[in-house]
């Protein structure tokens, strides 16, 4: 199924339509049978594209993982790249224990798990503070 957005030749907006796919929405334009649902003419067009912008929801299976992210990374320092000598630092004592997230090869999350370092991925890539507005 393909949704497109169409508009009526008459002003009366724009409006929603399923088809089976692009051809099936060619043939049923050809044959009239895509009506505006306001004025019923048959003289539409497929609407120009707008960018769909994700609508802001908290109910959303994804905003709810990123609200969720944000609230662990609340009281966490970013270190970046130098993530895992940070872990190893702070698992031999060398450091002050804390709570740190960043960047780290899959290399380097092995053998920080080997080593016994408990390390854990993030549900989502963590923009360094530097990039985010
Ligand atoms: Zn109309």
């Amino acid at each position: 199924m393909i949704v497109f957005d169409l508009q009526c030749r008459y002003g009366c907006g724009t409006f929603e339509a399923w088809f089976r796919s692009s051809t099936d929405y060619e043939s049923q334009r050809e044959a009239a049978l895509v009506q505006c649902p306001f004025c019923q003419t048959a003289d539409v067009a497929k609407a120009p594209m707008a960018p769909r912008v994700p609508k802001k929801s908290s109910g959303s299976p994804l905003a709810r993982l990123a609200a969720l992210q944000s609230e662990m990374l609340k009281d966490s320092r970013w270190v970046g790249d130098r993530f895992a000598e940070t872990a190893r630092a702070m698992h031999s004592g060398e450091m002050e224990r804390e709570l740190v997230h960043g960047n780290a090869t899959i290399e380097q999350a092995k053998s920080l798990a080997d080593d016994g370092i408990p390390v854990a991925p993030l549900p989502l890539p963590v923009p360094p503070p530097s990039q985010v507005n």
